[in-house]
C-alpha cells in the first residue's frame, strides 16, 4: 500500500508559505508506516519543534488505475474520509532550502493520519466542506471546490506515473490555516459537521 500526497493544491495555502501556484499536481509519498489508525495517538517526535497539522480529504483507490483518463478516474475511488498530514516543518524548510527532498519530514512513523471511511456516493460532483477543531476551536476550514485540481485529474494525473492498487490514498492537500500542534492537543475533523476523525497528541 502507498501513501500518494498532493503539495500546495489550495492556492491560499500555497501563498501562506510564500510558495508558487503549481501548473502541475505536486506529488510526493509517505510510506505505509506512516498510517496512524483513528483513535490513536500521536506522539510527538523527538526530531521535529515544529510538527505541523494539515487536515486534507483523502480518497481510497478501490482497483487498478494505470494511465487512466481523466474522464474515467472516479471509477476508480470509492470511499472518501479525512487525513492529517502531520509535517515536521522545521526540517521540511531545512531541507528545502537546501534543495533535498523532504522526505522524512513527511513520511514518518503516525504522519497520515485516517479518519473513518465514508461511501464516496454521497459525495461525487459537488462541493465538500471540511473543518478541523484543535482544542474545541476552529482551525481550518476547506471545501473542495478551490482545489486547484479536483479529485479527477489527481487520480488521473497520478496513475500516469505510479500504477495504483486497492488500497493505495491519496491525500489531496491542505487548505489554508496549517499551524503547530503541541503535546496534549486534541484535533478533530469534521466533515460536513460529522465528526470522522479524532486525534490526540502525547
Ligand atoms: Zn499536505
Amino acid at each position: 500500500m502507498k501513501i500518494i500526497c498532493v503539495g500546495r493544491n489550495y492556492s491560499e495555502h500555497a501563498r501562506e508559505l510564500n510558495n508558487a501556484v503549481p501548473e502541475a499536481p505536486m506529488l510526493f509519498m509517505k510510506p505505509e508506516t506512516a498510517v496512524l489508525q483513528e483513535g490513536k495517538p500521536f506522539y510527538y517526535p523527538e526530531f521535529s519543534k515544529n510538527i505541523h497539522y494539515e487536515l486534507e480529504i483523502v480518497l481510497r483507490i478501490c482497483k487498478t488505475a494505470k494511465c487512466v483518463g481523466k474522464e474515467f478516474a472516479a471509477n476508480y475511488y470509492d470511499r472518501i474520509a479525512l487525513g492529517l498530514d502531520f509535517t515536521a516543518r522545521d526540517l521540511q524548510d531545512q531541507l528545502k532550502s537546501k534543495g533535498h527532498p523532504w522526505e522524512i519530514a513527511k513520511g514518518f512513523d503516525g504522519s497520515a493520519v485516517i479518519g473513518s471511511w465514508l461511501p464516496i456516493d454521497a459525495y461525487k460532483n459537488r462541493n465538500i466542506d471540511f473543518k478541523l477543531l484543535k482544542n474545541g476551536v476552529l482551525a481550518q476550514e476547506g471545501h473542495s471546490d478551490d482545489m486547484i485540481f479536483d479529485f479527477d485529474t489527481l487520480v488521473s494525473y497520478a496513475s500516469q506515473f505510479f500504477t495504483l492498487k486497492q488500497g493505495d490514498l491519496i491525500f489531496t492537500g491542505t487548505p489554508a490555516g496549517v499551524g503547530p500542534i503541541q503535546i496534549g492537543d486534541l484535533l478533530e475533523g469534521l466533515l460536513e459537521d460529522k465528526p470522522v476523525l479524532k486525534c490526540q497528541i502525547k
